[in-house]
């Protein structure tokens, strides 16, 4: 990771509301996939990155909607859930994301000058248009699926649950 003192923010709270942990989950049994093996995609960390593929299909979208120059770059996706704590990343349905420069620059649109606003009203236009849900607190948690995001869409139930492996 190269973000200086921002290291440490993928390590997210849990979300602030009880309610998305009441939605139901009816898995829809989605397998995980490499995003190794997907090389429309460019991720923060050589080792295996894993997202259902519904997630997968929809990043690959986003990233066809970006301005030229601009990619996707995953910094975060499944991991399975310290105990009880919830994040959405142990269904496989929830990713970190943010922008890079064709040529692999990564930017970090966490900053408050106009620039990395305007990068994040991208990323975040991109991310809605394909059915992804933000996670309000932190602009770089996206999901689609897990409960948050049905909490979050009024979706009545989530088609992903935790993965165990
Ligand atoms: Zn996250």
């Amino acid at each position: 990771m190269s973000h200086g003192s921002e290291g440490g923010i993928l390590d997210e709270v849990p979300p602030p509301y009880p309610e998305p942990a009441a939605v139901p989950v009816r898995e829809c049994g989605e397998r995980l996939v490499d995003l190794r093996d997907v090389p429309a995609l460019r991720t923060a960390t050589p080792g295996s990155v894993l997202l259902r593929l519904g997630v997968v299909d929809r990043l690959v979208t986003a990233q066809t909607m970006l301005p030229e120059g601009l990619r996707l770059l995953v910094l975060g996706a499944y991991r399975p859930s310290p105990g009880l704590r919830c994040t959405g990343h142990e269904t496989g349905a929830a990713a970190d994301l943010t922008l890079c420069r064709a040529d692999g620059v990564e930017l970090w649109p966490g900053a408050t000058d106009p620039v990395a606003a305007e990068q994040r009203h991208t990323l975040s236009e991109a991310l809605s248009v394909v059915g992804l849900s933000n996670y309000p607190a932190a602009w770089w948690h996206w999901s689609h699926g897990d409960c948050s995001w049905a909490y979050l869409r009024g979706a009545g139930h989530a088609r992903y649950g935790p993965v165990r492996r």
